[in-house]
């Protein structure tokens, strides 16, 4: 029997502000690329709100709300009042960035510590963005405790870091990094991670997978991403779709209700 693949991509940006055709577009394109699954995910109350609302005209599509340590500063007060919107299955993305620092890591750290606890107050999936923060992305989890779903986005990690974070519960989302020449301690940690905690995602409209690099990236590129990691574990494509697929069912468990 042959498998027609039908991705998930746990982790996308398609909202008006991040990309000039919108989404329609972007979604329709990438179903007939065999994605049957989107989350749109919110980066401050703009991009949350859009994201709810993108998720409202289409019945494939879930959205989180969060604020990006970007944009900490902003103040979690400033989304949190979108968290009970409708089609809501996660909080995030939030974490910390010692990459950019574009918001001064006190400020990060307490933004990112409140968001973990709106998704558990509200039983929601937390999205976590981490960038050159292992540590305090470490000890924020462990002083404000795991939410029982949460999800490191665009795991770019080694096996140290995998193990981390596996060992705390967290499934593992890998991006497009995996198909870049460099990456080879991401695709062990691709390779490590327990087939029933791995995901997949575009991150677009970042990161496009190799051959599209240095062009916008979007969901219709999730099936690259994930026959990569198939290839490089000796899995069939399309039933490591349907398995990375079931797994995003499993971190976003509120996209059933
Ligand atoms: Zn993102």
């Amino acid at each position: 029997m042959s498998l027609t693949a039908q991705w998930t991509d746990t982790h996308c940006h398609t909202q008006e502000q991040m990309v000039e055709t919108g989404s329609d577009e972007l979604l329709a394109r990438a179903r007939l690329a065999g994605v049957n699954r989107f989350i749109v995910i919110g980066t401050d109350a703009t991009t949350s709100q859009q994201a709810i609302d993108i998720a409202q005209q289409h019945p494939d599509v879930w959205a989180t709300v969060g604020l990006h340590p970007h944009d900490a500063t902003k103040g979690v007060n400033t989304i949190s009042p979108l968290v009970t919107g409708p089609r809501v299955v996660g909080i995030g993305e939030c974490g910390l960035d010692y990459y950019y620092e574009n918001s001064p890591r006190d400020i990060q750290i307490p933004a990112f510590a409140e968001q973990i606890a709106l998704a558990k107050e509200h039983n929601l999936s937390l999205v976590i963005h981490t960038r050159d923060a292992w540590q305090d992305t470490y000890n924020v989890l462990d002083s404000e405790g795991m939410p029982e779903h949460t999800i490191i986005h665009c795991f770019s990690g080694g096996t140290t870091e995998a193990r981390e974070c596996l060992d705390r519960g967290a499934f593992l989302s890998f991006s497009g990094i995996v198909t870049f020449k460099n990456a080879q301690e991401l695709r062990e940690a691709a390779m490590l991670c327990p087939l029933d905690r791995i995901l997949v995602e575009t991150d677009s409209p970042f990161l496009a997978p190799v051959p599209h690099r240095g062009r916008p990236n979007e969901p219709a590129h999730v099936g690259i991403v994930g026959t990569a990691i198939a290839d490089l574990r000796g899995i069939n494509p399309a039933e490591f779709a349907s398995i990375t697929s079931a797994n995003a069912l499993a971190a976003f468990p509120r996209i059933h209700s």
